[in-house]
């Protein structure tokens, strides 16, 4: 995972400042050493490195220090706060035109960066948002390109306009709007051919596109593994055609990630999305905050929380609360849950996106399969006796051992564990409900 190395090493920094009581200025700028070194590492561009840590250094030194937090905790969060800052603050969204108004994006960037699949997963995200949007190959240079977009836009639903290889960009943009006029699209996505390297043709071919149809956003792609280059390649782009914003692929991989802090910083303009895998759906909004705070060790706890809210069905969630007050819960409930935290992404993904956790991981063999084994166990159960395990006797337990192909003691397992937190549960309910107050001390 991108950010792994920089994450450690500046928990490391950390770790030791939150251990001292007072901070001396050689402390600070000791730390921030360690800090500067770590962002280069990372290849974070190096003005920018230079500028950050001497925003951190004076907000730092001469600081008054919060009464609530220690001086650890306040360089912490002073590096924080500006590496929310280096990101751009706010979360950018692409600007779209309201109604059924066009609203006409390029996208461009180099052969490979991800264009083509980054296109598609845009067009994929615009009509969840409810919007029609139509997707058109200028590629004429490779046939597979134009072949990709169709293939990647049927999966995705969305109409894919093309005219072959026969006629110039230009006027398959000017006539992918009019057919989008026509047939009540209202998001035209372009997408433009791309070169190896920058090169004189392309950023012409994208200018005549610019200077000669409304272009309301152009929107760079580049990959995330190529480091520095990503930045060099979103400054020129930036300077000879003018882009909006920048889509930074690949960080799903095991790239520095120095990209992710630079762009902004070198370019003015934001990064939109990040690109988290090959599949369609692998595309997540850029929220510098989050992504400093994954950076800095703190996990992503709000992207954990988007995704939690995005596939947990809250009446479900709601019933069970309420089983669990009544410490009514059974392996249907949990056998539901288990399948709640598989749609999230499995244990690893979740895990990796705690505070504290994330860095320490990738040493860590989660066993994902102790929890096939755990469903394989409950799936052997009758319908009667996942709703009510009391009648599990020895002689069920052995069949259901037989059924998951696992041998009785862990069935006696599960089944202690599971009487474990049901008594729990009731302990708990009780106390929340005033019944344990003079033992448990609520
Ligand atoms: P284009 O030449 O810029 O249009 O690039 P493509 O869309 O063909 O993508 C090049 C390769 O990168 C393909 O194998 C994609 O599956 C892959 N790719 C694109 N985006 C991502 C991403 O966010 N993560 C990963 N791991 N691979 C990606």
């Amino acid at each position: 995972m991108a950010f792994d190395n920089l994450s450690e090493k500046l928990q490391n920094v950390f770790k030791n400042l939150r251990g001292k009581g007072r901070l001396s200025e050689a402390d600070v700028k000791a730390a921030l050493k360690e800090v500067k070194m770590a962002l280069l590492e990372a290849d974070v561009n190096f003005k920018v490195v230079k500028n950050f840590i001497k925003s951190v250094e004076e907000r730092a030194i001469g600081q008054d220090v919060m009464s609530s937090l220690t001086p650890g905790q306040m360089v912490i969060k002073i590096v924080n706060e500006e590496m929310v800052k280096l990101m751009g603050d706010q979360t950018t969204e692409i600007a779209l035109k309201s109604g059924n108004e066009i609203t006409v994006i390029m996208m461009c960037g180099l052969q490979g960066a991800g264009k083509t699949t980054t296109t598609a997963k845009i067009a994929g995200k615009l009509k969840s948002k409810g919007k029609k949007p139509l997707l058109v190959a200028c590629d004429i240079y490779r046939p597979a390109a134009i072949k990709q977009l169709q293939v990647n836009g049927e999966k995705q639903g969305v109409n894919v306009f093309s005219m072959g290889d026969g006629h110039k960009p230009v006027n398959i943009a000017k006539a992918a709007i009019e057919h989008a006029a026509k047939n009540g699209f209202n998001v035209v996505i372009l997408d433009t051919a791309g070169r190896l390297h920058i090169d004189e043709e392309m950023m012409e071919e994208l200018i005549e596109i610019k200077t000669n149809v409304e272009i309301h956003q152009a929107i760079l792609v580049v990959d995330a593994m190529t480091g520095q280059d990503a930045v060099n390649v979103s400054e020129m782009f930036n300077e000879k055609i003018g882009i909006d914003g920048v889509i930074l692929t690949k960080l799903d991989g095991d790239t520095r990630g120095g990209a992710a802090l630079s762009i902004r910083a070198v370019t003015g303009r934001p990064i939109l999305y990040v690109g988290m895998g090959e599949k369609l759906s692998d595309l997540e909004q850029f929220y510098p905050d989050r992504m400093a705070s994954r950076i800095l060790g703190m996990g992503d706890i709000l992207t954990l929380i988007d995704k939690a809210q995005a596939e947990i069905d809250e009446d479900k969630a709601k019933e069970l609360e309420k089983k669990m007050r009544k410490a009514e819960f059974d392996f249907n409930d949990f056998l539901d849950q288990m399948q709640q935290i598989k749609k999230m992404g499995g244990l690893t993904d979740i895990l990796s996106m705690m505070p504290g956790v994330g860095s320490q991981l990738k040493n860590v063999d989660i066993d994902e399969n102790a929890m096939s084994g755990v469903e394989a166990i409950i799936y052997s159960m009758t319908k009667e006796e996942r709703s009510n395990p009391n009648i599990l006797n020895p002689s069920r337990k052995k069949r259901i051992a037989a059924g998951a192909g696992v041998d009785i003691s862990e069935v006696n397992k599960l089944v202690k564990q599971f009487e474990n937190s049901r008594k729990m549960m009731k302990q708990m309910s009780g106390m929340m409900s005033g019944k344990g107050k003079k033992r448990g001390g609520f």
